[in-house]
């Protein structure tokens, strides 16, 4: 039995595809009416209506103006005109992951106005200066009149963010584990500055501008060299009490496996991670390193590839169908490094749900692939710097 049907399916990604051609177009023309938006995108005005409600309700779109028609000559009642907020502020977006940045100016729409990756050690007592430098780098190449309309910097950070203090607390990043890059990062670059969980930011991502668009209730797996969740709950970000929620990795899988880097013993990440997976294949495919290497040979079809991804699946899979019996939400997207090649994690993790949740839960949740890839953390700043700016 399938988790979704076929008609869910093309329908959700339907509304996403529209969705994007509707900001495509608004990012184009400027202001537009809904009525020039449906003639545009060839779509009926409820679904229009429908869409620009959506995208005002979320902040990315104001209504506002009117056409008086003097730009088409056309008669008949003033409209009022669509735009996009995004017209105004920019964001820089910083995913940090062990060695790399991935860094993007982004409008509050979502486009990518540029975007680099910087090779820095994340671990160390100096990350936090090469950091930054970068900012500032970024917002240098941006020209003056985009600096000037930089507001906020967002920061994607793979640990705990400690909800009362800042710190970040992750074993993959011990040098920081007393510090608060928010403060320190906010004084370096005159920007106000937000620091969020990694997986949590692709959560916001993808709920805005991927696979996610218009749930309240999504688990994000982020299954990489840590495997994590970024939950939407209600339609707001839960982080739990003290920041802390969604450690999927730290559920325990084996009793007597091996001790893990959070300090108990048979996590699911000992098990799971990326680590593990490219350690297992790399027995029989000696050539094997990085996720890109993995991604490429899982999608040539290597079969040794495809069985590693697909059994950390099943692995994940017990353990978001748990999460699921707690939670049913609506959605569980897949993403990650360990996704790259193809739908095995997703499929794998999938038929778990199916397995091992509650079958009246299970027909509720649709388990599909993440849609924004390594920008998933990126859109997710924006996500959040649009709620930063809407909210009063
Ligand atoms: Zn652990």
């Amino acid at each position: 039995m399938s988790l979704l049907s076929p008609g869910t399916r093309g329908l959700k990604a339907l509304r996403s595809t529209n969705r994007r051609r509707l900001l495509d177009l608004l990012r184009e023309h400027g202001e537009v009416s809904r009525a020039d938006l449906a003639r545009l995108t060839e779509l009926s005005a409820t679904t229009v209506s429908s869409l620009v409600a959506e995208l005002a309700d979320e902040g990315v779109v104001s209504e506002g103006g009117v056409d008086d028609h003097s730009r088409t000559g056309r008669t008949g009642r003033p409209a009022r005109l669509v735009r996009l907020v995004g017209g105004r502020g920019l964001v820089i977006a910083l995913n940090l992951t062990r060695e790399v940045v991935h860094a993007a100016v982004c409008d509050l729409s979502g486009a990518v106005v540029l975007e680099c990756d910087r090779r820095i050690d994340v671990d160390r007592a100096d990350s936090l200066t090469r950091i930054a430098a970068l900012v500032d780098e970024l917002a240098e190449q941006a020209g003056q009149a985009a600096r000037e309309r930089i507001s906020r910097l967002v920061v994607a950070v793979p640990g705990v963010v400690e909800t009362s203090t800042g710190h970040v607390v992750s074993a993959r990043v011990p040098a920081w584990q007393q510090l608060a890059p928010g403060p320190v990062l906010a004084a370096a670059t005159g920007l106000e500055t937000h620091v969020e969980n990694d997986a949590d930011l692709c959560a916001l991502g993808e709920r805005s501008f991927g696979a996610a668009v218009g749930l309240d209730d999504i688990a994000y797996v982020k299954a990489s060299w840590g495997i994590g969740a970024g939950l939407v709950l209600g339609g707001r970000l839960y982080r739990g009490y003290h920041g802390g929620a969604g450690e999927l990795g730290h559920m325990e899988v084996a009793e007597f496996g091996d001790l893990c880097l959070c300090g108990n013993r048979g996590c699911l990440e000992t098990q799971a991670s990326l680590e593990t997976v490219l350690a297992a294949l790399r027995v029989v495919r000696p050539e094997v390193r990085t996720p890109a290497d993995l991604a490429e040979l899982v999608q040539a079809g290597d079969r040794a590839a495809i069985r590693a991804v697909t059994d950390a699946g099943a692995a994940i899979g017990r353990t978001v169908a748990a999460l699921c019996n707690v939670l049913a939400p609506q959605a569980v997207l897949v993403g990650g490094e360990l996704a790259g090649g193809g739908t095995h994690l997703a499929d794998s993790i999938r038929d778990a749900v199916e397995r091992y949740t509650k079958p009246l839960t299970a027909e509720r949740i649709v388990v599909l692939p993440a849609e924004l890839g390594s920008r998933a953390a990126l859109l997710g700043a924006v996500a959040t710097a649009v709620e930063a700016e809407t909210t009063p």
